[in-house]
């Protein structure tokens, strides 16, 4: 049911597309569609009543459909292309500290940009720094964006069924409270679009690896065990000493919808990337 209500509102969208009109749609109670200067994006309801946080999740739409912000492709288009995302977002000129991701389990402090010229290999990445954006790359993986009730730090995570193995997430809480103070009880958390539950077909080694059998849905169609990505995640952060009511879930699938993402099951190695980013307004 949430797939047919998000297409009725996203044909909305698509309807108004050509009115090159700045505007927002409600998309479900978590997530935003919003289009400014012909660039579609996702923002987090609950990360938007943090004061001083700047966010947003990509889609591949823009003028075409097509805007991929991922840089494994070596395509110049896509250095334009997060310059603008940036701006209309509302971080123009803002440094992008970027991940060199290989899911793996490492948390990287960003204590300078240095990271926006040379990306740091890491998949999650915590900081205090004012006025920078952390950016996470997927097509599928989940991205996870975090912020902390008073702005004092802000943290990305890539999660694919590796990372959400390594607990990623959780180990990130535990860095935000290590290396900041922060209280879990103090953090916003949004899961953004990832494949979803429908989609994610995975074999034995990967239910052995997360061990955690409610992470895994059967049923009597589906041939293997299909891998709920949020779900998994959810609870590594509720282990972590966070509540329900912090954490916000996408419903979005990247494989089904084709229409606002990139897919790497769906699309293969020629898949573009989304870039989530989160940073402290100074
Ligand atoms: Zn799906």
């Amino acid at each position: 049911m949430d797939g047919f209500t998000n297409a009725l509102v996203l044909n909305n969208v698509d309807a108004d597309a050509g009115d090159h009109e700045d505007f927002e749609t409600k998309l479900e109670s978590m997530l935003q569609v919003k289009r400014v200067s012909q660039i579609t994006f996702l923002h987090s309801e609950a990360l938007d009543r943090v004061p001083r946080i700047a966010h947003a999740f990509s889609t591949r739409r823009a003028e075409r459909n097509e805007f991929t912000l991922g840089a494994a492709s070596g395509n110049p288009v896509v250095q334009m292309n997060r310059i603008r995302f940036l701006s209309a977002i509302g971080t123009a000129g803002w440094p992008l500290l970027k991940l060199k991701q290989t899911h793996s389990a490492i948390v990287s402090d960003m204590e300078s940009t240095l990271a926006a010229t040379e990306p740091v290999e890491a998949d999650a990445a915590v900081t205090r720094l004012q006025g920078a954006v952390l950016g996470i790359q997927t097509a599928d993986c989940v991205p996870i964006l975090v912020a902390d009730s008073e702005a004092r730090a802000v943290a990305a995570i890539h999660a694919g069924w590796r990372g959400t193995a390594a607990r990623i997430a959780e180990s990130t809480v535990s860095r935000l409270f290590s290396d900041f103070g922060i209280d879990p009880k103090d953090l916003t958390v949004s899961i953004g679009p990832h494949i979803g539950v429908c989609c994610y077909e995975v074999g034995e080694e990967v239910v052995e690896a997360i061990a955690d059998p409610a992470a895994f849905e059967r049923r009597e169609e589906w041939p293997r065990a299909h891998l709920n990505l949020a779900q998994a995640n959810r609870r590594q952060l509720l282990n972590a000493g966070l509540r329900d009511q912090q954490i916000e879930i996408s419903s979005l699938c990247t494989q089904c919808r084709e229409d606002l993402f990139y897919s790497y099951r769906r699309d293969g190695e020629k898949a573009g990337r989304m870039l989530s980013v989160i940073g402290i307004v100074s």
